[in-house]
């Protein structure tokens, strides 16, 4: 996020690069920075992999991911011609030492012909198990050493729980120092999310209002309309808790939640959402049974489509007892949030696919209008949405036109696309660039992937001890278990949705 710093010469090592990560979305946003003119002139992506690829037939494959993924639609011949030659292919297993001698030495050639010494990003784009072995290695083979220069970016997941979250933070920084990892968690690297700081903290108007004495709740929503596809194997052993509340959802609500930060600085910034993360309310049984739902999909009809149930998908187990649905209720134990319930809801199969963040704001003090004046009364909300728009709404009461006096709600809104022409970059854009420049205000500090482990786990350990006997309790195209309504609607609320503009369902 550091404005106007070019990157310096970067090698890019992408462990992991002929998987559907870096086809879908690393070169993507690598070439679309660099269409952008964000690369350094001087730079180099090497892509690990363990199929036989010569450097061409390697570059043919990205080519035609960049051709289905990218943002800037298909790739023109020459600029992909320019970029193509930076890219090179290393057959390499992440067991083997020796392959690691071959990246030391496509780095020294690096080095003696550019302007000056690279910085070098080893990016983890494969399956959890092997982040040890590679990190081993890299120090090993002494790829490691250079805290000025080597960084290693680290995809999710960060652990399947505190205990493995810890065993890797641990043996991540015996080998690296803490400025050299980047945890990855790409829905901060999401142009609304990142917008919450700019939002909060360059309008003197929400600050004095944004606390306990304006604010009734908030509400994080983020469903997906998809079910777990081809990923029912990793999906059966992770669930939608450890999948996105305690990640993104968390990562999100600290952003709504954290104080004022003194400076722009990552620190700082990375400091204030840990403490809102400190100050959140343990679970113990009664908040387990009162704050927290889970719910499994069964089979339905989507759009006219049959599909199959969880228990039903590929790789999944027919008993299977994870969940594809979670909804919990939060507090803040601190003077800002005490007493205003953050509720959070995510799952998959659900009617609409979006990223919402609700905040409403407490009634008037005193109504001062006739009731037939206000039958469509709504209290003030701030919606900001990440998808399926890009906006953010205030919504305020107004009078309608017309002789009578009468109210109803309209929303100011600002909307991306109507705002700005330029297209808005992709998340893994931002976070590319940032980790070339060294910047971790948007990647998660070692402490902040403890804490929000450790606040889950009671939460995760129940339900994982305690089968479900109600799954599967929600159909397929629905918004979830009935439970879920119920957490909510208990306190007097419902959960906020966005009405799918219909050009956005033709979509589909
Ligand atoms: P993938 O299975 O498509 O790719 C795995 C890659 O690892 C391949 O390039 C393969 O060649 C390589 N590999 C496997 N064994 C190896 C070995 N012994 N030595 C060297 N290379 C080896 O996986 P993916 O979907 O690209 O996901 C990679 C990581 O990114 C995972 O941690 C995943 O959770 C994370 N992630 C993926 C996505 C996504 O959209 N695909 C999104 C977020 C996070």
């Amino acid at each position: 996020m550091k404005a106007h710093i070019k990157p310096k010469p970067t090698v890019f090592m992408i462990f992991g690069g002929t998987g559907d990560l870096a086809e879908r979305k690393l070169i993507p946003a690598l070439y679309n920075l660099f269409l952008a003119e964000y690369m350094p002139k001087e730079f180099k992506i090497v892509g690990l992999g363990r199929t036989a690829y010569q450097d061409d037939s390697f570059r043919e494959v990205l080519l035609e991911g960049v051709n289905k993924h990218s943002r800037s639609g298909k790739a023109e011949k020459d600029k992909w011609a320019e970029f193509a030659e930076h890219i090179s292919y290393l057959k390499a297993d992440v067991h083997n030492e020796k392959d690691y001698e071959k990246m030391e030495k496509i780095i020294e050639t690096c080095d003696a012909s550019w302007s000056e010494p690279s910085v070098i990003i080893h990016y983890l784009a494969v399956t959890p198990q092997f982040f040890p072995i590679i990190a081993k290695n890299l120090a090993k083979m002494k790829l490691a050493n250079d805290i000025n220069r080597t960084r290693i970016v680290v995809e999710k997941p960060f652990g399947h729980d505190l205990e493995s979250a810890k065993e890797l933070n641990h043996l991540l920084k015996n080998i690296f120092h803490e400025s050299q990892i980047y945890r990855i968690d790409h829905y901060l690297g999401k142009e609304t999310v990142q917008n919450m700081l700019a939002f909060r903290f360059a309008n003197a108007l929400f600050e004095p209002i944004w606390n306990r004495n304006y604010i009734e709740h908030v509400q994080i929503s983020v469903t997906e309309d998809i079910g777990v596809e081809d990923r029912g194997g990793y999906y059966n052993t992770s669930g939608a808790l450890r999948d996105m509340v305690q990640n993104h959802i968390l990562q999100v609500l600290c952003l709504v939640a954290m104080e004022p930060p003194v400076n722009f600085d990552a620190e700082e910034i990375r400091n204030r959402k840990v403490d809102v993360l400190r100050a959140m309310r343990k679970f113990g049984s009664e908040e387990i049974r009162h704050n927290t739902v889970r719910g499994q999909y069964s089979e339905g009809w989507v759009e006219g489509e049959k599909v199959v149930g969880y228990r039903e998908e590929k790789d999944v187990d027919p008993d299977s007892n994870t969940e594809t649905f979670a909804a919990l209720k939060f507090f803040i134990d601190n003077w800002r949030w005490q007493n205003v319930p953050f509720y959070v809801r995510t799952g998959k199969r659900i009617h609409q696919k979006s990223s919402i963040i609700s905040i409403q704001f407490k009634d008037v003090p005193h109504l001062i209008f006739p009731s037939k004046s206000t039958e469509s009364w709504q209290q003030n909300r701030l919606i900001i949405s990440i998808q399926p728009e890009m906006s953010i709404r205030l919504q305020v009461q107004a009078k309608r036109p017309g002789l009578d006096m009468i109210l109803n709600p309209v929303d100011m809104v600002f909307n991306y696309d109507g705002t700005y022409s330029t297209d808005t970059p992709e998340a893994y854009e931002t976070l590319l660039l940032d980790a070339m420049k060294g910047d971790q205000t948007l990647f998660m500090r070692g402490d902040q992937v403890e804490t929000a482990w450790e606040l889950l786990m009671p939460v995760l350990e129940s339900w994982e001890s305690k089968k479900s006997i109600s799954f599967p309790n929600y159909s397929a195209d629905s918004w979830g278990p009935e439970t879920a309504e119920a957490l909510i609607a208990k306190d007097g609320f419902h959960w906020f949705t966005l009405p799918i503009k219909k050009s956005e369902k033709e979509k589909k």
